[in-house]
């Protein structure tokens, strides 16, 4: 029997890295999956349904809100983010851990009601550099990024909340701590009990 999957939230301002880190560490992993959230927002060149989000429309994710499918959900720049509950269980199960890439507020509501989970908080060496990157990415209007530097101050203001706080230096090293985080929090008692009790019960 495997022991139980850990549920893992990671959030960071935008232009914190997440998204890079995440691919390094999934392609790290084996022992780790990533959840596929639900969203109001438009496809953005290159993103599949089903495999970046599920996009859905005000409507579907209403419902998707009734039946009570989400384990949290939030509304981000104008659109619904969440997060489909059923998926999540059957990994744990199976004793994969899984990452929600999700923003502050939802995160919140998930560390309100959950306890077996450890939450990462991504974060910068400093605004000058976030406002390098989000300016290097040369996507974006000055009112965009001035109006990403001010969420990106919201929420490092709301770092505390979290377990542990990443620093993306160099995207190799900020791997490397999450890589650290997960493997010391697989050996907490709770994570390895079904490995002592197999022990016990073959003495
Ligand atoms: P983007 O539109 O850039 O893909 O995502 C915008 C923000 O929504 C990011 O901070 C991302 O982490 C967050 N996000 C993505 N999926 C979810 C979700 O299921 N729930 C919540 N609360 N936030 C999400």
């Amino acid at each position: 029997m495997s022991n139980r999957g850990m549920l893992i939230i990671l959030s960071g301002p935008s232009g914190s890295g997440k998204g890079t880190i995440i691919k390094r560490l999934l392609q790290e992993r084996a022992d780790t999956v990533l959840s596929v959230s639900a969203t109001t927002r438009a496809p953005r060149p290159g993103e599949l349904n089903n495999v970046h989000y599920y996009f859905k429309t005000r409507d579907e994710f209403e419902e998707l809100i009734r039946r009570g499918a989400l384990l949290e959900y939030a509304e981000y720049n104008g659109n619904y983010y969440g997060t489909p509950e059923e998926p999540i269980k059957e990994w744990l199960a199976q004793g994969k851990n899984v990452i929600l890439e999700i923003e502050v507020q939802g995160a919140e509501k998930v560390m309100d009601h959950r306890s077996d989970l450890v939450s990462i908080f991504i974060t910068i060496p400093s605004m000058q550099e976030l406002e390098r990157r989000l300016r290097d990415r040369g996507t974006e209007t000055e009112d965009k990024i001035q109006g990403r530097l001010a969420v990106a101050r919201r929420e490092l203001a709301r770092a505390f909340r979290y377990d542990y706080v990443v620093l993306n230096d160099e995207v190799e090293f900020a791997v490397e701590r999450i890589h650290t985080i997960i493997n010391a929090e697989k050996m907490r008692y709770s994570r390895m009990e079904k490995t002592v009790l197999e022990v016990l019960e073959n003495a």
